[in-house]
């Protein structure tokens, strides 16, 4: 093994590692004294212990193994790990349709540091494309870096930055737009976006991953190749997230914008859709509408850009025996809007009615959602929910809290006055409020379907 490949190994570490006929970003089976791993041997950090072998683990975690109680050491025969890619150069066709990538960070767009064994956002967009070559397939990707951040560092400044990126690049003729974005805020982005993009004429496709790209288990591959496919071929011209559907990998799930819910922290399958069913299965080969009522893809560039933001709104989630200081440190600090997650129907207990009173006394629009995410805000059921809202605070439909919360700053970025605010509000624009939540919308047709009906097979005698 050549010192590049031991990356930092030493001594009896280095010995062993040959011995087995491994080296750094193989993947392999660690067999103990005690028990067995698998995983990535990760490089060795400058003054890091010569006594140890580190392995990043599939569930994302590194492990140390102490080199004396190693017995064997076996390569899975999985795909080396990959340390740097080729930047592809982009030839267009111009037979296919030209899709725009507009990278903003995220896991996607990360690549393991090997120095520290943390996933760090640095990769360049034509890395992404050189390493997944079936996205050429289905279109002209052409490539904009503007922002490499970690999602939970996005907010105001990026989102108007991808909202006047995604304009643009619809103004200039492109046929579907595929952002890359970190998972875990990429529902909050989604729905913005489909509030300043009003009416758009071609698909806006997030789409991200919760593996580095550069991992051998990621799901980016897949992930981009469903949402590349989406953005050039599908007719869904709506603000979506894309990503694998079933635990199995099988397809991928269509995502409405103002819908969709990272919910799980690190399972692949992670984003579902709330209180509705998705817009559309996608694979490889074929992308099939489960429903007819989304915005359909025109050549027109008419869309209404509509962007504005009020930063001085808050999301809380409410919990029982909470005390009224929250609400009033949210007045003493000037804050113009509250969204609360409720409790049930849209509950919060009595302790804090005067602080909401006087919040809605000062001019803070406060907005009601459910922390149970499927259902309405039912504030006329019980006598609770008819005295908040005699407090001022308004019962926000089904929207989902977080989507509350983006619709309220982008309204109250438009006007103070309280009754335009409601109204803006209550008005659907992109299937947020829905009249109806579908029976077969609790959980049903979100991928994970097969996976239980094997489960429970398993258990019948
Ligand atoms: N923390 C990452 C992010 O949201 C996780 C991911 O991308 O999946 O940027």
């Amino acid at each position: 093994m050549s010192n590049s490949e031991s990356k930092g190994y030493r001594g009896k570490a280095l010995a062993l590692l040959k011995s087995f006929g491994v080296k750094v970003w193989n993947e392999v089976i660690v067999r103990t004294t005690e028990t067995e791993f698998i995983g990535i041997i990760l490089p060795r950090s400058a003054g890091g212990n010569d006594n140890l072998i580190v392995l990043k683990l599939r569930t994302g975690y590194n492990v140390g193994i102490k080199v004396e109680k190693i017995q064997d050491i076996v390569k899975t025969g999985k795909e080396e790990y990959l340390t740097t890619f080729a930047k592809k150069e982009i030839v267009d066709d111009p037979r296919k349709p030209n899709v725009k990538l507009i990278t903003t960070g995220g896991t996607i767009a990360s690549r393991l540091d090997y120095r520290t064994g943390a996933v760090v956002p640095a990769f360049e967009p034509e890395e992404l494309c050189a390493f997944v070559p079936e996205l050429s397939e289905y279109c002209n990707l052409h490539t904009e870096k503007l922002y490499s951040v970690l999602s939970e560092d996005i907010g105001p400044e990026q989102w108007l930055g991808i909202a006047k990126a995604v304009a643009r690049a619809i103004e200039e003729g492109y046929h579907g737009i595929v952002i890359a974005h970190g998972t875990d805020t990429m529902h909050y982005t989604s729905s913005l976006l489909s509030f300043m993009i009003q009416n758009p004429p071609i698909p806006i496709v997030m789409v991200g991953s919760q593996r580095s790209s550069d991992r051998p288990a990621s799901d980016a591959p897949l992930n981009l190749i469903y949402s590349v496919k989406t953005a050039s071929e599908s007719d869904i011209a709506e603000v979506s997230v894309c990503a694998i559907g079933p635990i199995s990998d099988s397809y991928g799930l269509i995502h409405r914008g103002t819908r969709v819910r990272k919910m799980h922290s690190s399972h692949r399958s992670t984003f579902r859709t709330i209180g509705d069913i998705p817009l559309a299965m996608v694979d490889k080969e074929k992308i099939i509408p489960l429903r007819s009522d989304y915005n359909k893809r025109r050549k027109d560039r008419d869309f209404k850009l509509q962007i504005s933001f009020e930063e001085k709104v808050a999301l809380i989630y409410y919990y029982p025996n909470m005390k009224p200081d929250i609400i009033e440190a949210l007045i003493e600090n000037g804050y113009k809007g509250i969204v609360i997650a409720g409790t049930g129907l849209g509950h919060v207990n009595k302790q804090v009615y005067p602080a909401l009173k006087k919040a809605h006394d000062k001019g803070i629009f406060i907005l009601m959602t459910v922390q149970t995410l499927w259902g309405y805000v039912q504030m006329y059921v019980y006598e609770t929910g008819r005295k908040i809202m005699s407090l001022g605070v308004v019962p926000g439909e089904n929207l989902l809290p977080e989507v509350a919360y983006l619709k309220l700053c982008w309204a109250l970025g438009q006007t103070t006055n309280h009754e335009k605010v409601k109204e803006i509000i209550l008005t659907p624009i992109a299937g947020e409020i829905t009249e109806r939540e579908p029976t077969n919308a609790y959980l049903i047709l979100q991928g994970g379907i097969p996976e239980v009906e094997e489960f429970i097979s398993k258990l019948k005698l």
